[in-house]
């Protein structure tokens, strides 16, 4: 794996590990939103029928956060998969961290941070 640990170089390690197995024909966009969704999945198996405090507690023992964590690298590495198989597709350059950025920009406008601060959600009037 590669020593730099930005996004665009973990971009480039899973571009690697793919072409080195010649799976480029598999990560087709479809596939990869539905092994992100399954990944998503079997990370919110951990917390199934938990209670908040259960949940919480279940991370602090017994292995189950580096499962959890493990769960949630799966989810990123598809994600970036997808990322890389649609700059691949399209021709066009997909910059990670400035769709990430924007992402938080238009959420900053959507929750203005005096209105929803200590709140997941306005009363409504
Ligand atoms: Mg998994």
């Amino acid at each position: 794996m590669a020593a730099e640990r930005d996004i665009d170089s973990l971009r480039d390690a899973l571009r690697r590990f793919v072409a080195e197995r010649q799976w480029e024909r598999f990560h087709e966009p479809k596939d990869l939103a539905l092994a992100i969704s399954i990944e998503a999945s079997e990370l919110a198996e951990h917390f199934l029928w938990k209670g908040v405090d259960e949940a919480r507690g279940y991370v602090r023992e017994g292995g189950h956060l580096d499962e959890v964590i493990e769960e949630v690298a799966d989810v990123i590495i598809y994600s970036l998969n997808l990322m890389n198989a649609l700059e691949r597709i399209s021709g066009k350059h997909i910059d990670v961290a400035k769709a990430i950025l924007d992402k938080v920009g238009k959420n900053a406008a959507k929750y203005p941070a005096d209105a929803y601060r200590n709140k997941a959600r306005l009363e409504k009037p």
